[in-house]
């Protein structure tokens, strides 16, 4: 039998792979983002070692396609680690206060 998967990479697999970040990870990182999306620390390296890779529409995540936007609006932001590999997706969308953007 073939074991071929079309897969985007080895970190997609819950059991093997690079490790990613946890929640807590995840919300420190939001945190350090929406502070300054300039200087983002990772929680397990420290600053200066991640990047941020793209910017994806925050609608199109939710089915499942990574169609690359731009920062405003709703939008989920994608930063990637170059020191311990590991990557986020970070979905800014669900910020209050930007309510005043969908006036039709
Ligand atoms: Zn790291």
């Amino acid at each position: 039998m073939s074991k071929f998967k079309d897969q985007l990479g080895p970190g997609f697999d819950d059991e093997t792979g690079p490790p990613e970040f946890d929640m807590q990870d995840g919300l420190a990182l939001a945190l350090a983002y929406l502070e300054d999306p300039s200087n983002v620390p990772c929680p397990h390296c420290g600053p200066n070692t991640i990047e941020v890779v793209a910017f994806l529409d925050a609608s199109s995540m939710e089915r499942g396609a990574a169609v690359p936007t731009k920062p405003e609006g709703d939008y989920t932001v994608v930063l990637y680690c170059h020191s311990c590999g590991r990557a986020a997706a970070l979905d800014l969308s669900r910020d209050d206060g930007t309510e005043d953007r969908n006036a039709a």
